[in-house]
């Protein structure tokens, strides 16, 4: 039976990319060359339609890397000389920390516990920060940082570089690039891509920072530097062979979300977090395991199963459902639900009635 992937990635492909694929084998798509001009084109047409879904300003340029892991290495590598701040409630954030510690910077945190958000009033920003680091939806407990809390930090200190993960929340997510400088995503998420490309999205402040690191002799990396990104961005081209056959993908994919309407994607989403929430808010043996309401993630619920995690995902399965396990230690106590926008109303419908039974 054909199952409808409610995992919080890979996921559910978003429902044209099955015909993409097909005509993309028929133009030959991934035999291009990364040097020639149909690439180029290619190239030139993605940036412009992610422009156009996320509003990203001429302010700021969108470089292509391989996943998310790869854009919280580079950015640390390019914008932090010493010392970054990380906001970590979870696995991903967390992690986005570590990655500094290993490249050796003086990397510190503010750290609530998991499943919960934060609350701008007790964050403070260590004196010699150089990079603000924040993840806005904790894809491992489901929680999502208001963006207006995020946005608030870097208005209290403009002078230092802020940057957002937005990996499990684009498209859904508002990112204001006027006063963010850099925002990252990989594509297995919420757009409903095969795995394998990384988006950044940064800004001339953090370009520059790297820049200047690099002339005082300090290492920002090789291939990926932000000024070799730009170099070849600017003329529509990667350093090394791209994944050429995802970009292509992503294009077409931001063009259909921008023919559906990416406010009814939104508006949509929070109509079926809307759904999930009340079902099981309302339940006798599941709970939502994050309490707080306003910490609550549209495109990732999190729930609490005291029978165990592990009948629910063969039940479910059963039924035609892939859904994930909790994360980590949570793993045999509590599963996850994507909300992207490949889940349609009518298959959020069916997975709770499957729930149901
Ligand atoms: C999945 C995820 C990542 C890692 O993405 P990769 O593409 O595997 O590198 C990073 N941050 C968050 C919030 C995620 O959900």
């Amino acid at each position: 039976m054909k199952q409808v992937y409610f995992t919080v990635g890979p996921s559910q492909l978003y429902p044209t990319v099955g015909k993409h694929v097909r005509r993309a084998l028929v133009e030959q798509i991934p035999s291009i060359s990364h040097r020639s001009q149909q690439f180029k084109e290619i190239y030139a047409n993605t940036v412009n339609m992610l422009r156009l879904l996320l509003a990203i300003p001429e302010t700021h340029q969108v470089f292509f890397l391989s996943s998310a892991n790869e854009a919280w290495e580079r950015i640390l590598q390019n914008c932090v000389e010493t010392s970054s701040f990380h906001l970590v409630n979870g696995a991903f954030s967390r992690k986005f920390y570590e990655f500094g510690l290993a490249l050796g910077k003086q990397s510190s945190k503010y750290e609530v516990p998991n499943s919960s958000g934060f609350s701008i009033a007790s964050i403070e920003i260590p004196e010699k920060t150089e990079l603000i680091c924040t993840t806005h939806n904790e894809t491992s407990t489901g929680v999502m940082t208001d963006m207006r809390t995020i946005v608030g930090l870097k208005k209290m200190h403009p002078d230092i570089l802020l940057t957002v993960d937005v990996v499990s929340s684009v498209p859904y997510v508002r990112v204001d690039f006027s006063v963010i400088d850099i925002a990252f995503f990989s594509v297995q998420k919420g757009f409903g891509l095969p795995a394998g490309l990384g988006v950044l999205v940064a800004n001339q402040k953090a370009i520059a920072k790297s820049i200047k690191m690099a002339k005082k002799g300090i290492s920002v990396g090789s291939y990926h530097t932000f000024a070799n990104l730009e170099k070849y961005g600017l003329k529509n081209q990667t350093s090394e062979t791209p994944n050429v056959l995802a970009i292509y993908l992503l294009g077409l994919v931001c063009q259909d979300m921008l023919d559906y309407g990416i406010d009814r994607i939104r508006q949509e989403s929070e109509y079926k977090a809307a759904l999930l929430y009340d079902y099981f808010g309302n339940h006798r043996d599941f709970k939502v395991a994050v309490r707080t309401p306003d910490w609550r993630s549209v495109t990732t619920v999190a729930v609490n199963t005291p029978k165990g995690s592990e009948m629910v995902i063969k039940r479910l399965k059963k039924a035609g459902f892939v859904v994930g396990a909790g994360y980590g230690e949570l793993k045999l106590s509590q599963v996850r639900l994507a909300n992207f926008p490949a889940h349609s109303i009518n298959q959020v419908k069916r997975l709770l009635s499957a729930f149901a039974e």
